[in-house]
């Protein structure tokens, strides 16, 4: 067997950069797909891939300037072996590209989560302070987000030693194929757990319950969110939490309909009350309000109460618009009757009451 060394062109004093150096020269020079009219170039290929592959190993170097050999290559050193792979795979090896998202040492941010919150109108108006609970993956309060068993810790994976990569070298009627594939022990971490946290199952993330108090500012609306900043899900591999989003809804009201940060509501009033004026109780969030309404009120009127609408969030209140809807009385005696005639008759008014229909008058009879 030839020396490695020799192999490789160097003396055994040889730095590990000249080591690398001189196998991407040999490598680029002698690769079968270069050289693919000679019949040796297979066999020479394969040898200083073999030098390069323990010399490039402190340790297995030092065993062979040792020993003058070196223990046969395990089958997990075989898939590192670069067998027949073609020239871009070696150019891909050496030049450090990898394929995008495998980068699977990278910290990765945990999840937003996002929740909808739905609160009165009373709360938007007032701001509020509401507790509410979520469930989200956390940091594994066993294990700390390690993953391992406490007192263990996770080892370089035997079947890839780290790489988290399997190559499978493959020579066919139509050519040599390298085929690159997630190592299946560690699925691409690089390191295996021999004791996996019990409560995670080695994820070191774990489902957990979470109350949390939202302060809500007032005057918020609907479509508002909060952002809670790291309240989401934790990372992974030291990557930064998530946040929280807290979606508001303000419910319907029953009495007030808002529009930006004023209030609507309406107030029935009589034709009375819209005729002489009168003194009316409108509602509002902070309890009815007295308010006066002068003679002659005529029907959708508005009356405002400034700075009984919403809060603005940047300051300031909106105001309160009621609307007063004039009932016409539907249930009048014969007395109200007679007045109401006799008061169109001082106005000067030609009234003409509708004549009854024959089936009211049989009606009327019967009762
Ligand atoms: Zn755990
Ligand atoms: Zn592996």
């Amino acid at each position: 067997m030839r020396d490695y060394y020799d192999i490789l062109g160097l003396d055994s004093s040889a730095s590990q950069d000249e080591i690398k150096r001189a196998f991407r020269r040999l490598a680029r020079e002698h690769h079968p797909d270069v050289k693919k009219n000679d019949p040796q170039a297979g066999e020479r290929f394969k040898e200083i891939n073999e030098a390069y592959q323990v010399l490039s190993d402190p340790q297995r170097r030092s065993q062979y300037d040792q020993f003058g050999t070196v223990s046969p290559m395990t089958a997990a050193e075989e898939f590192r072996d670069f067998g027949l792979g073609s020239f871009n795979d070696i150019f891909d090896m050496f030049f450090g590209r990898r394929p995008a998202g495998m980068d699977r040492d990278a910290p990765v941010r945990g999840t937003d989560l996002r929740y909808d919150l739905e609160i009165s109108l009373e709360d938007a108006a007032r701001g509020v302070e509401r507790e509410i609970e979520i469930e989200r993956l956390d940091t594994c309060p066993s294990c700390f987000g390690t993953g391992a068993e406490r007192g263990s810790t996770p080892e370089t994976c035997p079947t890839c030693r780290g790489s988290g990569q399997m190559r499978y070298s493959q020579r066919t009627a139509l050519g040599s194929f390298t085929q690159i594939t997630t190592c299946n022990q560690c699925g691409g971490a690089g390191t295996v757990l021999r004791h996996p946290c019990k409560q995670c199952r080695g994820s070191g993330r774990t489902p957990l319950k979470k109350t949390l108090t939202v302060t809500i500012p007032k005057g918020v609306d609907t479509g508002m969110r909060l952002r809670l900043t790291g309240e989401g899900e934790a990372g992974e591999r030291g990557g930064e939490r998530g946040d929280l989003y807290v979606f508001l809804d303000v419910a319907p009201h029953p009495v007030f309909e808002r529009r930006g940060n004023d209030l609507v509501c309406e107030i029935p009033i009589s034709i009375t009350q819209a005729a002489l004026g009168d003194e009316v109780d409108v509602p509002t969030l902070d309890g009815p309000a007295v308010h006066a309404i002068p003679a002659g009120t005529q029907p959708d009127d508005v009356v405002t109460i400034p700075g009984k609408g919403m809060p603005d969030p940047r300051g300031g209140r909106g105001d309160l618009h009621a609307r007063l809807r004039v009932r016409v009385p539907t249930n009048l005696s014969a007395e109200e009757r007679r007045l109401l005639q006799e008061l169109a008759k001082l106005r000067g008014e030609n009234v003409k009451p509708q004549k009854k229909k024959l089936t009211d008058k049989v009606k009327e009879m019967l009762q």
